[in-house]
């Protein structure tokens, strides 16, 4: 059998396990003494938070560790690179593929614009984002922790950089402990160089979302860009330093509030990074364990290295039962992989399972994954539901908008001639990057007449509404009729219609008049 280096740190010991080394129980005994000085301690006098343990993930190779880096490379990918895709809108138009541009009140995405009043696709955004998410942990637990979240992604690559200069968990936890000189000095300012390099990188990315990233790059550079932008950049940086340089699995376990939700939403089929007791226990050290089965008694695999707690980026012992701390990364799947193969024994001792299966192998039944659930397939519904009407009203959707308002006061006026007037306010929306011209017409109302102030006449004598590209603008309207209304309230519809496409939209109104007509 292959033999395993198996060392253990000085401060880590694995939970419900012997003392690791000699010191500790005289310790444990220091601190029982203590204890009985200080006499009975009461509640008042325990300490509200937990003590913030330092955590030095150790690096590890596998499966689940290259899938990370993957997803890794591709979500900062897109992020960093993203601002800098051009797609061409026509003459006039941003160039940006993805640009929220708040001036101007739109959102651009590829060949989409969002105008201000169809906010509802950002409401049919976050509802297809929540069902994903609700998904994806009723699939595979905190997938999306593990894997997609921005705190894990940037977490990993702060402590990328950590790895690379200070080195690996050993030598990173002795260069802690070790005496403050030059090389250490050196080595952990580079750290925090790098660090405030990546995080002003993240904060810079950002702001280039808000306006035309080769400009605002050029500007940022020459000071000419507006101090918005340089105090974004600079709260970004901070926080993107502060959460993934120095708080990292604080977040997940104290900040964040989905684990809670996550908690709430599970069920016993989601699989999640499991510890297979049926397999590991009874644990036992590779030799004593051989002994064991060699005399016919219970071994488990588990040799109780603590190479899974090592590399967990929480700090985790997923052998300790499933942890609102665990990310579900799946790094000490890799681990104890790693050491199984060593060991020669089968792979997967820790697993993306359920208790369920391991309750089902302890009783001799087969063990099973059931995907397809009611709560799965009424998320992937909701999803394929939002996403079907989003695309369809994409679509089909009008680039011509109409607003009407009526005027307040007076609501008429009663002209000379007779007749009744009634005065709107008219606001068209041109969607298209094109000048447009609208004619307007009002139905329900036999024998009224419709002036829009300050607008063009065809050779017929109709208003014309001109509209400049990708704009709105406001018309006054003034319509007036001679004894056809029949109460003082008459419901009325106004039509306006493109000139050349003869695409139309509608606002409904009333006409009012003091009272019917003598
Ligand atoms: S226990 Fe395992 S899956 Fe959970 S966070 Fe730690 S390494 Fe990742
Ligand atoms: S579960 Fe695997 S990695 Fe963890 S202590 Fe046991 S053998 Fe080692």
């Amino acid at each position: 059998m292959t033999d395993v280096t198996v060392y253990r740190d000085p401060d880590t010991k694995a939970p419900g396990a012997p003392p690791p080394d000699k010191e500790a129980p005289a310790l444990v005994s220091l601190v029982k003494q203590a204890q009985a000085a200080a006499g009975p301690v009461s509640a008042d006098d325990q300490p509200l938070y937990a003590a913030r343990r330092k955590v030095y993930p150790q690096s590890v190779s596998g499966t689940y560790r290259r899938i990370k880096w993957i997803v890794l490379a591709l979500t900062l990918g897109v992020y960093y690179l993203l601002p800098f895709v051009r797609w061409d809108r026509g003459p006039g138009a941003p160039s940006q593929a993805l640009l929220v541009d708040f001036p101007n009140r739109r959102f651009y995405f590829f060949f989409i614009e969002i105008w201000p009043q169809e906010v509802y696709y950002l409401t049919g955004l976050l509802i297809i984002a929540a069902m994903a998410l609700f998904l994806m942990n009723a699939v595979a637990g905190r997938v999306w922790c593990g894997y997609l979240c921005p705190q894990t992604v940037w977490t990993d690559l702060f402590q990328a950089v950590e790895r690379f200069i200070e080195g690996d968990r050993r030598e990173h936890m002795l260069l802690d402990k070790g005496r403050w000189t030059f090389n250490r000095i050196g080595r952990m300012a580079a750290k925090h160089f790098l660090w405030l390099m990546i995080a002003w990188w993240t904060g810079g990315a950002w702001v280039l979302y808000f306006a035309d990233a080769p400009t605002l790059v050029k500007d940022l550079a020459t000071f000419q860009a507006p101090f918005i932008a340089y105090l974004w950049i600079g709260i970004l940086t901070a926080t993107t330093y502060v959460f993934a340089g120095h708080m990292r699995e604080q977040v997940c376990t104290y900040m964040c509030p989905w684990p809670r939700i996550q908690a709430a939403l599970t069920d016993e089929y989601a699989l999640n990074v499991t510890y297979r007791y049926d397999r590991g226990e009874p644990r036992a050290s590779i030799k004593k364990a051989e002994q064991l089965r060699a005399e016919g008694k219970p071994a488990g695999d588990c040799i109780d290295c603590l190479q899974c707690v090592y590399v967990c980026p929480t700090g985790v012992d997923i052998r300790g039962g499933s942890n609102l701390g665990c990310i579900q990364c799946g790094l000490c799947i890799d681990a104890c992989d790693n050491v199984m193969a060593k060991i020669g024994r089968p792979s997967r001792l820790i697993a993306y399972d359920t208790e369920l299966n391991i309750k089902r192998r302890l009783a001799g039944e087969k063990p099973f994954v059931r995907i397809l659930r009611w709560r799965t397939l009424l998320y992937a519904a909701v999803i394929v539901l939002a996403g079907g009407i989003m695309l369809y009203s994409l679509a089909t959707r009008q680039t011509t908008g109409i607003n009407l308002l009526h005027d307040r006061n007076p609501i008429f006026v009663r002209l000379s001639d007779g007749g009744i007037r009634n005065a709107y306010t008219l606001r068209i929306l041109n969607m298209r990057r094109e000048v447009r011209q609208f004619t307007l017409e009002v139905q329900n109302l036999p024998g009224s007449f419709v002036t829009v102030v300050g607008a063009k006449e065809d050779a017929n004598g109709r208003p014309l509404l001109e509209v400049n590209p990708d704009q709105t603008r406001e018309f006054r309207v003034l319509v007036t009729e001679y004894g056809g209304v029949k109460s003082a309230s008459t419901p009325v519809t106004f039509v306006l219609r493109d000139l050349k496409s003869s695409e139309t939209a509608t606002a409904s109104d009333y006409f009012r008049s003091p009272d019917v007509h003598p």
